[in-house]
C-alpha cells in the first residue's frame, strides 16, 4: 500500500487540475491521495470523478493556514464537512487575506521595478481559489524577472526580501475545534518546516492534543533525519497519528514528487477510525473516503 496524505492542484498553488493530480498519483502507482489544498475545498468534486475514474483510494482534505504562538503552522484537515458555518467563515476571512494581499506584493515590486498587473496574476491564477505568492512567482516568470518560483521566492517573496508581504492566518486552537466540530481529523503538515527544528515541541504539542490535535507529519521534505526521529519520538510518547506525504505541487516545487514520502497503513487506519468517531460525534455530513 502506497499512501500519499499531502497534495495539491490548481485549486491552490498546484500545477495540475485536481483531476490530472488524482491521475497523476494513479500513475504513480500510489494506492491512496489525499487531496489538500490551501484553505479550499473547490478542488473536492473534480478530484472524486477522476478518482472514481482511475480506481484509486481518495482522501478529501484540506490545508489550513492559521498561526499559534506568533509563528504560522499549517494545519491538515482531513474529511471536514467544509460548509460547517465555523470552518467555512475561517476559511473565508484566510481567502479574503490572501486576495486582499496581492496588490500589496505588486506595490512593492513596482518600488522594486518591477511592474505586474492585477490582471496577469488573475490570468497564471485560474481556477485557484487560493492566491498566494506561488501565482505571484508564476507571473514574474511569465515576464521573464526569474527563472522559476524557486528563484522567485529566494530573491524576491521569501521573509525579509523586496516584495514579502504578510498575510492574516487564523488561530490554530480555533481551527482545530472547528475541523473537530465540522467532523474532521486535524494533523499539523511539516510541524519543524518552517521554524527552527524542534518547535513546536512536545509540551506544545500536547497542549494541542488536549484541544482536538490528532497526529502530526513526521515524513516530510523539509524534515531530515534527525528531525524525523525525534518528532517521531514526541508522536510515540503522546500517541500521535503520524504521516508521511509529499507535499507534492506538480511543476510548482522540486523534489516533492508524489509518493517520495507515504504513510503506513497503520496509521492511515489510525487516522480514518478518528475521523470515523469525529464524523459520528459531530452529526455532520462528511466526505467519505472514495474507495475503489
Ligand atoms: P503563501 O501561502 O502565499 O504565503 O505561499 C506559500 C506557498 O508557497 C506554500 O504552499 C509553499 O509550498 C510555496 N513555496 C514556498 N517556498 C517555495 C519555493 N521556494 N518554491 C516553490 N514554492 C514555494
Ligand atoms: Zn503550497
Ligand atoms: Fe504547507
Ligand atoms: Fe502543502
Amino acid at each position: 500500500m502506497r499512501i500519499d496524505l499531502h497534495t495539491h492542484s490548481r485549486a491552490s498553488d498546484g500545477t495540475e487540475t485536481p483531476g490530472d493530480l488524482v491521475r497523476a498519483a494513479g500513475a504513480a502507482g500510489l494506492d491512496v491521495v489525499a487531496i489538500t489544498d490551501h484553505d479550499t475545498a473547490t478542488g473536492w468534486d473534480e478530484a472524486a470523478q477522476a478518482a472514481a475514474e482511475v480506481g484509486i483510494e481518495l482522501v478529501r482534505g484540506m490545508e489550513i493556514s492559521t498561526r499559534h504562538q506568533g509563528a504560522g503552522v499549517h494545519l491538515l484537515a482531513y474529511l471536514p464537512d467544509h460548509t460547517h458555518p465555523g470552518l467555512d467563515a475561517a476559511l473565508d476571512k484566510i481567502l479574503d487575506g490572501r486576495t486582499s494581499r496581492v496588490p500589496a506584493m505588486l506595490d512593492k515590486l513596482r518600488e522594486h521595478g518591477i511592474a505586474i498587473d492585477i490582471t496577469d496574476v488573475r490570468r497564471v491564477a485560474d481556477g485557484t481559489a487560493a492566491t498566494g505568492r506561488p501565482h505571484v512567482a508564476d507571473a514574474l516568470v511569465e515576464l521573464g524577472a526569474v527563472a522559476d518560483r524557486g528563484e522567485a521566492f529566494r530573491t524576491l517573496l521569501n521573509p525579509g526580501r523586496p516584495a514579502y508581504v504578510d498575510r492574516y492566518a487564523a488561530s490554530l486552537v480555533d481551527v482545530i475545534r472547528a475541523v473537530t466540530d465540522a467532523g474532521g481529523v486535524s494533523v499539523i503538515a511539516h510541524p519543524w518546516g518552517r521554524h527552527a527544528s524542534g518547535e513546536p515541541g512536545e509540551e506544545t504539542l500536547a497542549g494541542l492534543v488536549e484541544v482536538g490535535l490528532a497526529g502530526i507529519e513526521v515524513d516530510h521534505q523539509d524534515h531530515d533525519a534527525d528531525d524525523r526521529e525525534r518528532l517521531r519520538a514526541i508522536g510515540r510518547n503522546l500517541g500521535l497519528v503520524m504521516t508521511g506525504s509529499s507535499d507534492y505541487h506538480g511543476l510548482g516545487k522540486v523534489d516533492h514528487d508524489l509518493g517520495c514520502n507515504t504513510t503506513s497503513p497503520d496509521h492511515y487506519e489510525r487516522l480514518l477510525d478518528l475521523a470515523a468517531a469525529a464524523a459520528a460525534r459531530s452529526g455532520r455530513p462528511t466526505p467519505e473516503v472514495l474507495r475503489p
